[in-house]
């Protein structure tokens, strides 16, 4: 996949240099490329390459956006060829001459860290972005070129790398991302399982986390109210390099020992804040939740969650009552439902041969018939439909 994208940009960047007079050399551009802006991505960049500017000259680069001071990285390991203040149109401004052979531009900076001649590695802070030169009137941003071959080769549209070079930093478990407000305040939230966690700045120096990407709206607002994926592992902070982790299913956390993990085969763990952790502990378990537990040699046990308590499920059931992917859980808290007793007007359902369910609910841990009419006049919630075997053997 990564590699079928990478094919593509670079023969679209062979066809532009193609068309354009004197391109000395055709030094590929990095696929593997740092964005330019820490904590950013291509989404505050202007797709504005070649567009026409003052005095006949058109746009030789890509504008991207971000509040003066944001840092500003060596997109690829490199020289500093250049460092400090044109006195024109780019003001203060520096040339990297990437180890590829390609070079890079970025203009209009509030500082250069580094100065000329200076070895520098990817990723490594450069400058900051600013609005100096002829940007003075403009908010602050990064004018970016991108140069194959040489400094004085023509310069070829920025935009396909810098999305490229988004792709580096993939939305996974862990992730920072941030909303950006609009009124100079910005929303963090830390990545778990599809699901976006609020971040305070204390949350984030106790887990340990690097700086945002801010992503659009949208997405941001999506994530946020996505529901965390069971099977997710989650883990707090002791602050002392100490963690907790915990394993999700059905909304609920389940506290995880290594032995747990190796026995599930569970990977890395996501920091979350403690509050949070602390709160999907807590959280019930959700009714139809299917759960399993591993025998630690391929094998599992299935169970769906109903009131409080598990019903084994064979495949068969699980198939007939057309039910999803199980969650695994770790054997004690397996065990501990299967024994637990169901909660009080708790609605259970079993499935007839002829499609239509038949529901009950549990008084004094027996099931007894319901009518619709009766659940709604005893403020009954949903059913959860269960193993017919395990139905009948509540009456
Ligand atoms: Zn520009």
């Amino acid at each position: 996949m990564r590699k079928g994208i990478t094919v593509t940009i670079v023969a679209a960047a062979a066809v532009i240099v193609s068309l354009l007079p004197a391109a000395p050399s055709s030094a590929a551009v990095p696929s593997t490329n740092t964005f330019p802006i820490q904590g950013r991505d291509v989404s505050v960049c202007a797709n504005s390459f070649g567009a026409p500017r003052s005095g006949g000259r058109t746009h030789m680069g890509d504008d991207c956006f971000a509040p003066a001071g944001t840092p500003l990285l060596a997109v690829e390991t490199g020289t500093i060829a250049e460092s400090g203040n044109d006195g024109g149109l780019g003001g203060i401004r520096i040339w990297l001459q990437g180890d590829s052979g390609t070079w890079y531009y970025y203009a209009h900076n509030s500082v250069n860290y580094v100065p000329r001649g200076v070895r520098v590695g990817q990723g490594q802070v450069i400058a900051a972005v600013g609005n100096t030169g002829n940007a003075a009137t403009t908010p602050s941003h990064v004018h970016f070129e991108i140069h194959p071959g040489a400094r004085g080769a023509a310069a070829v549209n920025p935009y396909p790398y810098l999305a490229l070079w988004s792709v580096g930093l993939p939305l996974g478990n862990g992730s920072v991302i941030a909303r950006d407000n609009g009124n100079g305040t910005y929303l963090e939230a830390v990545l778990a399982g599809g699901h976006a966690f609020p971040l305070t700045q204390q949350d984030k120096a106790a887990l340990g986390l690097g700086p945002a990407r801010i992503i659009p709206t949208q997405t941001f607002d999506g994530l946020y109210n996505a529901p965390i994926s069971s099977g997710t592992v989650i883990a707090k902070s002791f602050g002392n390099g100490q963690w907790m982790e915990a394993i999700m299913a059905g909304g609920q956390a389940f506290v995880l020992s290594q032995q747990d993990k190796t026995a599930m085969g569970l990977g890395d763990a996501a920091p979350v804040p403690a509050s949070a952790f602390d709160w999907y502990i807590a959280h019930p378990i959700a009714s139809g939740t299917v759960i399993a537990k591993s025998f630690g040699n391929g094998q599992w046990m299935e169970a769906i969650m109903a009131g409080g308590h598990a019903f084994l499920l064979s495949q068969q059931d699980k198939s007939w009552l057309g039910l999803g992917y199980a969650s695994p859980v770790p054997a004690w808290a397996f065990d501990w439902y299967m024994s637990a007793p169901i909660a009080e007007r708790t609605v259970i359902a079993r499935r007839n041969p002829d499609n239509t369910y038949l529901e009950a609910y549990i008084v004094n841990g027996r099931a007894v018939w319901v009518s619709n009419e009766d659940k709604v006049r005893l403020g009954l919630g949903p059913a959860t439909v269960i193993p017919t075997a395990a139905f009948n053997s509540l009456f």
